[in-house]
């Protein structure tokens, strides 16, 4: 199996091609250090220029995504002590978070002046939607390059539910707290439009709602959503433009009471569906679905390779693939 000299990508990647120096494609196309920290510094300075146009004009500055995990911790510290907004946090609560996502997004809160709410659909709806994710001709296979399908499903469910929000509330600013890794520099501050998010729902919304019907339609926008272009807010991802360093993050997300899982796999700080999930695509694709956001982060310099090809290495802890199988009821 041929693996990329630069970063962790191998010969199972989709669209993956070697030159004579065992160098992807990825890793010859990528921006040089130079290039990313000033194109860094560019969606800073954007961000913080739309920080004083828009700051104040509602009850909250900013809707977050807030998983519980590390990265999301990280990006409420963030807001709140470098922009000093007022934030509105959400967390959508799939059923399976761990017991320590949980207890850490109540540490977290009580150590953060932020306003909270979970949503937490039907444990059946959840079910409905994670089955049908496993389903493998679901998503388009470059859709699949960055992250397993039971994933891509549930973050379109929060991504959604966060457009609803904040077009509800005249939030200006949506922010999710992905890792360099996970979301392309271009999306750290991209201004919202109707035609772009009903592309992106149509993507989305249609192979899961014709395999698991209306249940999942709240969490999607209407037609009295898309006639408001005005409330459409900004979406932002401040950890593609901050420093982004994991030590770094672990220790500022420990100052609000957060602690390290135990009880989840090397990837997910906070989900109980990520082994099953990362199994399910190995088993489909033949690559972790992590590689994607590894290779990205050895390549920007936040992971050494070495670290990037133990971490694929790790095996999926066996015995939470199989609860989580059984609490689905699926049969072997
Ligand atoms: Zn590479």
């Amino acid at each position: 199996m041929q693996t990329c000299t630069k970063c962790v990508l191998n010969e199972r990647f989709v669209g993956i091609r070697f030159n004579e120096d065992g160098i992807c494609n990825f890793c010859s196309s990528a921006r040089t250090m130079d290039n990313q920290r000033s194109i860094r510094g560019k969606y800073e300075a954007k961000f913080e220029k739309l920080i004083e146009e828009r700051k104040g004009t509602g009850s909250y500055d900013a809707l977050v995504a807030y998983s519980g995990g590390k990265d999301s911790t990280y990006t409420l510290h963030l807001l709140q002590e470098r922009y000093d907004l007022r934030i509105l946090a959400y967390t959508f609560d799939n059923w399976y978070q761990s017991d320590r996502a949980r207890r850490n997004i109540r540490a977290v809160l009580s150590n953060i002046n932020v306003d909270h709410m979970t949503i937490t659909p039907s444990f059946e709806g959840i079910k409905k939607v994670v089955l049908a994710s496993m389903s493998d001709d679901m998503y388009s296979a470059k859709a699949m390059a960055r992250a397993s399908s039971i994933c891509t499903s549930c973050i379109s469910l929060v991504r959604f539910i966060g457009f609803r929000l904040t077009i509800e509330q005249r939030i200006p600013f949506l922010v999710f707290g992905m890792s360099p890794g996970q979301a392309p520099m271009a999306t750290a501050v991209v201004k919202t439009n109707p035609q772009m998010v009903r592309t992106m729902q149509d993507t989305l919304l249609r192979p899961l709602s014709d395999r698991v019907g209306d249940v999942i339609r709240p969490f999607f926008l209407e037609e009295r959503h898309f006639d408001r272009p005005e409330d459409f807010p900004h979406s932002v991802n401040p950890l593609a433009f901050a420093d982004y360093d994991e030590e770094v993050i672990y220790e500022i997300a420990g100052r609000y009471g957060w602690k390290k899982p135990d009880d989840t796999d090397a990837n997910s700080t906070n989900c109980l569906l990520n082994a099953l999930a990362n199994q399910v695509h190995l088993d489909t694709f033949g690559v972790n679905p992590y590689a994607y956001e590894i290779a990205e982060l050895v390549r920007t310099g936040c992971m050494t390779r070495e670290e990037g090809l133990a971490r694929l290495a790790e095996p999926f802890p066996a015995q939470q693939i199989e609860d989580v199988k059984e609490s689905l009821g699926i049969q072997e």
